[in-house]
């Protein structure tokens, strides 16, 4: 077929200018929700390729390509923002700040912007419309809703949502992806115990908020084992669990920070209410005051399965045979959850091992491959072109 060697070819073209971005990006890192240099060196990227990027909310860029050809509105996502964090490798452009591009958002933004380029040039055939989303703080989970919130899928209407990520299982050339819940709900707690502090030989005289935490932690243990059907999966990971000074002070108060990750609505549903009655009770059985508070609460991705089936065949028609896999689920969770909550959506993931590096996501050594760009920056753009020519006939 003509098309697919055009927008592989296109991408490859673009090869250099991809890989000088993604490592300004990768030089230039900087996490949570206000990246300054990062924001105005993606901007000045997409007016170069002529586009009119609008700054929708801190740090939240949307560019339109408007097709010259009627159609739907497609919404490409890539996310911006690193963690703030060390690498630890001998890259020549290693960051030069106090964050590290470990998850690999360097790459996602230097090919949608790879993307950009491609769909702009075809724009005389392109049919509706492309928004591209370029989100911080996807790490901290409050970027997509933010742009959600400053009206991004409004006006004109997103029809459908396409986000990659990228992952370790394959060499590039290779997409994975899953049909229904692909990557886990995330909910983070924080409990503080508030008791008694006294001298550590007269216990009686206080209430220890290190045994309060301590059944908690017990009791979380139980949850797991008892009331989460064995058919499903989730974790339940205590991270944080700090008190006291020394060894014979007992402590006035207790903090525990914890991750919940499920895959079943109502089991999650369920679960974030016993999470908070078990601890209270705890706290009451022992006189203690406990609060409870969430930290986060990120939904899991719904990769709607009939919009999943056609970007897959976008990416053998416009990429080439590099499927790997169509039942991909991941056990982290992504803020994309919020886009696929109010549109139908759908989560690739994209191959780039190197071949040697055991690394993973978020490992101070992690490495990508860079070969990656072209062919993330060719299906980022194939997708939203043929869907957006797929459902040109139910248009009314
Ligand atoms: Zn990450
Ligand atoms: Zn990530």
């Amino acid at each position: 077929m003509e098309f697919v060697t055009e927008f592989l070819e296109e991408a490859k073209q673009l090869e250099h200018f991809m890989t000088e971005n993604r490592r300004y990006l990768h030089q230039h890192a900087e996490a949570g929700c206000e990246l300054p240099m990062t924001v105005s060196f993606v901007k000045e990227k997409l007016e170069e390729i002529g586009l009119e990027p609008k700054e929708i909310c801190q740090s939240g860029i949307l560019a339109e390509i408007k097709g010259e050809k009627p159609g739907k509105t497609i919404l490409l996502r890539a996310d911006m923002d690193a963690l703030p964090m060390e690498e630890e490798n001998e890259l020549p452009f290693r960051t030069r700040t106090k964050a590290a591009h470990t998850c690999g958002h360097d790459i996602h933004t230097s090919m949608l912007l790879g993307a950009a380029k491609i769909l702009y040039d075809h724009r005389a055939t392109l049919c509706g419309t492309v928004k591209l989303m370029f989100q911080p703080g996807e790490e901290v989970g409050l970027g997509a809703r933010k742009m959600i919130d400053a009206g991004i899928l409004e006006n004109p209407k997103v029809d459908a949502a396409f986000g990659m990520h990228t992952m370790f299982g394959w060499n590039a050339p290779a997409f994975a992806y899953g049909k229904g819940f692909t990557t886990s709900f995330l909910d983070e707690f924080e409990i503080t115990i508030k008791g008694v502090g006294c001298h550590g030989a007269m216990p009686h005289l206080g209430i220890d908020p290190i045994n309060v935490g301590f059944h908690i932690y017990s009791a979380y243990q139980a949850l797991v084992a008892r009331e989460m059907p064995p058919t499903e999966t989730a974790s339940l990971t205590i991270g944080r669990f700090t008190s006291g000074t020394r060894s014979n002070v007992m402590p006035e108060s207790a903090v525990i920070e914890g991750t919940m990750r499920t895959y079943d609505r109502s089991l999650r549903e369920r679960m974030l209410k016993r999470l908070q009655e078990v601890a209270e009770h705890c706290g009451e059985m022992f006189h203690a005051q406990v609060q409870f508070r969430w930290l986060s609460n990120i939904p899991a991705v719904y990769s709607d399965p009939e919009l999943s089936g056609q970007f897959a065949q976008c990416i053998q028609e416009y990429v080439g045979d590099y499927i790997k896999s169509s039942q991909c689920t991941m056990t982290f969770s992504e803020d994309f959850g919020f886009v696929a909550e109010k549109v139908p959506s759908s989560l690739f993931m994209v191959g780039c091992k190197v071949d040697g590096c055991d690394a993973q996501h978020h490992n101070p050594k992690v490495l990508f491959d860079e070969s990656v760009l072209v062919y993330g920056a060719a299906a980022y753009a194939g997708c939203a072109y043929g869907w957006l020519q797929k459902t040109l006939s139910d248009i009314d």
